[in-house]
């Protein structure tokens, strides 16, 4: 990913407190700052992309999957447990 493109993809969220980390709809571009990490959230991620509430619905996905970045916009891999 470019830097220009990780900016436009990071502006508008708060800043990051810790624990917490960053929901973006990559569909609707809706974005969330500072929800709780959940444990398959890698502790690097700043970002979490996944499909918000409404878009799951719309597109019918059960399952939606999630693409985590860190700070600098590298994407990191899901924690398995
Ligand atoms: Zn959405």
């Amino acid at each position: 990913m470019t830097a220009r493109v990780w900016q436009l993809r990071t502006s508008g969220f708060r800043k990051l407190m810790p624990g917490h980390i960053h929901l973006r709809c990559p569909h609707c571009g809706r974005k969330q700052s500072n929800m709780r990490r959940g444990k398959y959230d890698p502790p690097k991620a700043m970002l979490a992309e996944t499909l918000c509430e409404r878009c799951c619905v719309s597109l019918g996905a059960l399952e939606p999957g999630v693409e985590y970045y860190d700070a600098k916009g590298n994407s990191v891999a899901e924690v398995t447990l």
